[in-house]
């Protein structure tokens, strides 16, 4: 991994190693300066010279297929030679589970030369930067909000179903070109998971539109089809580095959110010698949980990721100008609850720490609830993922793809807290992410089961291994 030294403040390569398209490819008159303006802290694994081909390949094919994007779904029959084929991908669940399903329909653009196209939603229209040269990634205007709709678990066109006439919803689609719902949300069954199996792939190949809704990460599913696995090969030499290498090259934070993310930096993490990222999510409806707090305290100290409190508290001279001794870390804290960072900051409060070292606690919002689709709210969660992507070290919480998309845009290997279900404290209380990967919480391993697959279902794989958190769930490694 190729990390921006902190202390060399040589500014940072904007296209970060050719990952990113040069800047005057952009519009000049576009609204996207962290573009420009990309952190030092910023870490990247090193692009592949074939990943830096194709994406520069899909740019150029993206600006034509772009264009003709309407005029070839709803008049078909008028344009038969186009050689432009689409995926569309439409949204499912909170940011960071929009985050890791973005990545995984842009890796299936790339590996079927399809061009991506997105749903409008606060995140993809308001909070992102475009994110191809010269033309924009959104569906255009004319598909209108109810098309979307209709896709769902009874539309005719849904993957692998075979609908009659009175079974399911039928739509209006029969003017519009040949198109394909891929359903891999909560609601996927095994035949929906039939997308997994090399066989279906030569059928999708002539359908020239296929609209996918997920909330999973699905990308270590596609090293299984053996049409991709030499491709993938040649782009991602290193496997744990796909959601760093995409996430980094298709999520730039919008003019909307880059003064929130860089006010923040400025005023509460830059100035100090290390940068913990913490972030605590919990599902129950009772929070907040006492146990999870000493677990995440327990976390930290037994990986020595902070230093102790010890008893015998002297004060602090603030008479002078004199650095602490051992340095200074920014602790930043994201939840929807105030309640971790209170106990974090009463305990770095209540007596010195063992190495001189000062700790500071910081934590921007505490919304209370998920608020999906409340732009003040996903601006939020945006910057707080964006921030915590440029720790030097992360904690993340069990289960949650808004910590993963945070640890896959840092590029590093986050700690991960077992989710507490119950009322005790887990031993140990964190485990060390075994790659960058995010991980895929509803593996296929119906994908055994593949007509073509001559594979038994033992999950001893070496490019994916079952998640920390979620031993049913695989990820690369
Ligand atoms: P997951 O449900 O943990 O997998 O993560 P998602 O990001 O998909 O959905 C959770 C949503 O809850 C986020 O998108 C935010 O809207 C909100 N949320 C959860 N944790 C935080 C947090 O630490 N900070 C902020 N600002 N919002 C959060």
């Amino acid at each position: 991994i190729s990390r921006s030294s902190t202390e060399t403040r040589k500014p940072q390569d904007p296209t970060l190693g050719g990952l990113l398209p040069d800047l005057s490819e952009f519009d000049s008159g576009g609204s996207c300066k962290s573009r420009s303006q990309q952190p030092h802290r910023k870490n990247y694994f090193q692009p592949s010279n074939e990943l830096i081909r194709r994406l520069r390949r899909y740019e150029a094919r993206h600006v034509k297929c772009a264009a003709r994007a309407a005029r070839n779904f709803f008049q078909p029959g008028e344009f038969q030679d186009d050689d432009c084929r689409y995926v569309v991908w439409t949204q499912a669940s909170g940011f960071g589970n929009r985050m890791i399903t973005l990545v995984s329909s842009f890796v299936y653009a790339l590996l079927t030369d399809r061009t991506l196209l997105v749903e409008r939603t606060e995140e993809t229209a308001v909070l992102f930067c475009e994110p191809f040269p010269r033309a924009s990634w959104l569906l255009p205007s004319e598909f209108p909000v109810e098309f979307i709709y209709s896709l769902n678990e009874t539309s005719p066109h849904r993957f692998a179903h075979n609908f009659t006439d009175d079974q399911g919803g039928r739509d209006n689609s029969t003017e519009t070109a040949d198109f394909s719902y891929i359903n891999l949300t909560w609601t996927h069954d095994d035949e929906d998971n039939t997308f997994f199996c090399d066989e279906n792939h030569v059928q999708l190949e002539r359908v020239p539109w296929v609209f996918m809704r997920s909330d999973q990460y699905i990308v270590p599913s596609y090293f299984f089809l053996s049409r991709f696995t030499s491709d993938l090969g040649a782009l991602f030499p290193d496997k744990e580095a796909v959601f760093n290498l995409l996430g980094n090259y298709l999520f730039q934070p919008s003019d909307a959110v880059w003064p929130r993310i860089t006010r923040y930096y400025r005023s509460y993490l830059a100035n100090y010698d290390r940068f913990l990222g913490i972030q605590i999510r919990t599902y129950q409806a009772k929070s907040p949980l006492p146990n999870f707090s000493q677990q995440l305290q327990q976390c930290i100290l037994q990986n020595n990721l902070l230093p102790k409190v010890v008893a015998d508290g002297d004060s602090v001279d603030i008479s002078g100008l004199r650095e602490p001794k051992n340095g200074s870390t920014a602790v930043l804290v994201t939840s929807l609850d105030s309640y971790y960072y209170d106990n974090l900051t009463e305990y770095y409060l209540s007596g010195p720490t063992e190495n001189g070292e000062s700790v500071t606690i910081h934590q921007p919002s505490h919304d209370g609830a998920q608020q999906t689709g409340v732009a003040s709210h996903d601006l939020k969660a945006w910057a707080e993922i964006y921030l915590l992507s440029l720790s030097d070290s992360l904690i993340i919480s069990g289960w949650s793809t808004f910590g993963y998309a945070a640890n896959g845009l840092a590029g590093i290997r986050p700690w991960i807290l077992p989710n507490v279900n119950d009322d005790r404290v887990h031993d140990p209380p964190c485990v060390y992410a075994k790659s960058v990967e995010p991980c895929n919480f509803a593996f296929p391993f119906r994908l055994f089961k593949c007509p073509s697959k001559d594979v038994s279902d033992d999950r001893n794989f070496t490019f994916v291994q079952p998640c920390v958190d979620y031993t049913d769930g695989m990820k690369l490694v």
